[in-house]
């Protein structure tokens, strides 16, 4: 290999073929599958991808990696130098629905996930490798210590699939932390009506912004007003003592309901 790793932009280059072979297999792709890889690196996923599906874009922020594709001079092949969190990905996927393939850079992760969430129409399916942590983050229940917002999110746009551990070894550097890959298979409307996207999120971003507060506390604190708390907890039977991470989606959107209804009848009698 004549290049050298960059720490700074996550390259931990995938080496194992028995990983490439599961990746490729759960993005369950077609000749015509229109294919996004983030990250294309050396091309090990790259080359893989090209031979499942004839139209691949990628994006890669490494100056010195974009330059090695385009030498190619590859027709099937779309190369945008950038970086993914700042680039406009309904400039560039004009034909939707893409699959989307990617070993991630375990330093924008989440990053991508939240972009993630705001693109979900744009995907009929994603398979992600992340630091292990992070994809039992996003797989989690309620009850569980790992369950956060990016759970609450994800089972609300999609069905998600663990595909398979993987060992530091399967990488060149190998990383100092487990990895897994995730498929994901976006929904095609949110499990729940949830009304205001955006208000949904404030809310489950308030529930869990202090973990260990309760309910009453943690939304006082992300700014909703007390009595509205109060009113909108009882009307859909949550104890106000219970903690955000114990609720499940179904009740995080029955209590985003409430507190919608509350605040507006609260601002209405101002
Ligand atoms: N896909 C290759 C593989 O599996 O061997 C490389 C994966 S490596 C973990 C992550 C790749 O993402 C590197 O090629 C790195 O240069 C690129 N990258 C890092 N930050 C990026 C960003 N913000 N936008 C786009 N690409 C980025």
């Amino acid at each position: 290999m004549d290049h050298r790793p960059k720490k700074r932009f996550g390259q931990n280059f995938l080496r194992d073929r028995s990983i490439l072979d599961k990746i490729i297999a759960a993005a369950e792709l077609a000749p015509q599958s229109r294919v996004l890889e983030i990250g294309p690196g050396l091309g090990a996923l790259t080359d893989l991808l090209l031979e499942e599906a004839g139209n691949l874009q990628v994006i890669e922020l490494d100056r010195d990696l974009v330059e090695r594709f385009r030498q190619r001079n590859d027709p099937r092949l779309q190369i945008h130098e950038g970086d993914v969190l700042r680039l406009d990905w309904t400039a560039i996927l004009t034909e939707p629905p893409y699959t989307l393939v990617a070993n991630l850079p375990y330093n924008i992760s989440s990053q991508v996930v939240f972009k993630l969430l705001d693109h979900h129409m744009l995907f009929e399916r994603m398979v992600l490798m992340f630091q292990k942590e992070v994809a039992d983050r996003l797989c989690a229940g309620p009850g569980n210590r790992d369950y956060g917002i990016l759970s609450v999110l994800c089972a609300l746009y999609f069905d998600l699939e663990m595909v398979t551990r993987v060992a530091p070894g399967s990488f060149y550097p190998p990383p100092k932390v487990q990895s897994a890959v995730v498929a994901f298979t976006p929904l095609s409307a949110p499990r729940l009506p949830v009304g205001d996207e955006a208000f949904f999120r404030r809310v489950v971003k308030a529930a869990f912004a202090q973990r260990r507060k309760t309910l009453r506390n943690t939304l006082g604190a992300g700014g909703f007003n007390a009595e509205v708390v109060r009113t909108a907890l009882a009307e859909v039977g949550i104890d106000p003592t219970r903690r955000g991470e114990t609720l499940d989606l179904k009740e995080f959107v029955s209590l985003a309901q409430a507190l919608a209804t509350m605040q507006e009848s609260a601002d209405a009698g101002r």
